[in-house]
């Protein structure tokens, strides 16, 4: 079985973004990088498959700037057998996204597409969704668990109301979330054979994709700053405050 992986280049999740005095967008200058957290999650179940003898073939895909060849390159460490990166300087909305994966997806047919349930920068939660309705293919969202047999995956997905099994033909894309797995580090044994891995250049241009964007984005604001809060010694000096500084009870 064949899988793509997406890997998206995205700030660490650790790292407080702030907005650019313009309020124009995030401001990513020297902002540490990483791989989108649950991409991580997909390139781990990726690998467990191949381990279980599932997979043959893993594919990691990341759409971006010339830099993000860095998370290619993580997730061939992480185990991923080669790499494409289509290269763009431009911040590109899920559905040219999702476009560049069918043109992908043409080429070299995967059995599997496999991609977190939504970046951490843009939260938009859109890719997976618009490149199963580009495909035509089976798609399952928000994956806590993936079973494949033979032709068909079950997917356990984590709804609202609790957990819903479903059974996939494929070809099928999977957005994975947070309680599928927990990603394993990579090794330095495994970093270093990275470095030998293929990783296939391309463009938004060379796999025909318009990327003409759809939403202009107007304006980004930080949420507002909180107040700092105020320590009591006791119940009773709660309540004073409630009572005379908040005014919330009488
Ligand atoms: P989104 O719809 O933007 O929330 O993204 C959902 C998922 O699509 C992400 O978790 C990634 O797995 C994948 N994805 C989105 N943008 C990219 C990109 N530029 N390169 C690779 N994968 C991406």
């Amino acid at each position: 079985m064949k899988i793509l992986i997406a890997v998206k280049r995205v700030a660490d999740y650790n790292v407080k973004v702030r907005a650019k005095s313009d309020n124009t967008g995030p401001d990513l200058a020297n902002v540490k990088m990483a791989i989108n957290p649950f991409c991580e999650i997909a390139v781990e179940e990726a690998v467990r498959m191949k381990e279980n003898g599932i997979a043959t073939e893993i594919i990691a895909v990341s759409i971006g700037p010339q830099a993000a060849q860095e998370q290619v390159r993580t997730a061939l460490a992480l185990g991923a057998d080669r790499g494409i990166l289509v290269e763009t300087d431009v911040d590109l909305e899920p559905l040219a996204i999702a476009k560049c994966f069918k043109a992908i997806c043409d080429k070299e047919n995967p059995d599997m597409v496999l991609l977190g349930k939504q970046a951490i920068d843009g939260d938009n939660n859109q890719t997976g969704q618009m490149i199963g309705a580009l495909t035509g293919w089976a798609q399952a969202t928000f994956a806590s668990e993936i079973t494949v047999d033979d032709g068909n995956i079950t997917v356990i997905r984590e709804v609202d109301a609790g957990l819903q099994t479903v059974k996939l033909k494929l070809p099928a894309i999977v957005t994975v979330d947070l309680r599928l797995n927990e990603p394993r580090y990579a090794s330095l044994p495994n970093i270093m054979k990275a470095k030998k891995k293929t990783i296939d250049k391309t463009t938004p241009e060379e796999l025909g994709v318009d990327t003409a964007p759809r939403v202009i984005l107007l304006k980004a604001e930080p949420p507002a700053e909180r107040q700092a809060g105020v320590k009591v010694e006791d119940v009773a000096e709660l309540i004073e405050k409630l009572k005379n500084e908040a005014k919330v009870i009488s």
